[in-house]
């Protein structure tokens, strides 16, 4: 077994679609980020990076490399996953903690989950999608952007 953590934040741009956990969220404000700033599945790659031995998503998948720009995170994913597999490891669970005061998370983590076990083919009920606000603390209760944390749990 290898666990792994990850955690990423993006900030509110408008003008930007949003896209958390490979679901996109129609009339919200987006994200700024070199790719499509799903902070959701960046969170989830770097956990499942530093649980397989593989660094990290800044490696793997620089920012200044023009292939990225807008990337599709679960594009993305998928290929973090192939590598996850060509080591010979395989998704046990992931658990996944969004941050923000806005867009209530509780009703987009159903469809989350999904799309994420889909990603990492796993079976439903593997992956659990939850959201926290801050309360109105810090820049997630300022409402200047969205911080996500993900823990994975990879066997051999
Ligand atoms: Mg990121």
């Amino acid at each position: 077994m290898r666990i792994g953590a990850g955690i990423d934040a993006h900030r509110f741009e408008p003008g930007r679609r949003l896209v958390l956990g490979g679901v996109e969220i129609p009339d919200a404000t987006g994200l700024g980020g070199h790719s499509d700033a799903d902070v959701v599945l960046h969170a989830l790659m770097d956990a499942l990076l530093g649980a397989g031995g593989l660094g990290d998503i800044g490696e793997m998948f620089p920012d200044d490399d023009p292939a990225y720009r807008d990337a599709s995170s679960l594009e993305l994913l998928g290929r973090v996953m192939e590598a996850v597999a060509g080591r010979g490891f395989r998704v046990e669970n992931a658990d996944l903690v969004v941050v923000c005061e806005e867009p209530r998370i509780s009703s987009l983590r159903r469809e989350m989950a999904g799309r994420i076990e889909g990603a990492l083919g796993v079976d439903p009920g593997r992956v659990g999608v939850k959201g926290t606000t801050t309360e109105g603390m810090g820049f997630p209760g300022r409402g200047e952007g969205i911080m996500a944390f993900a823990v994975v749990l990879l066997s051999e």
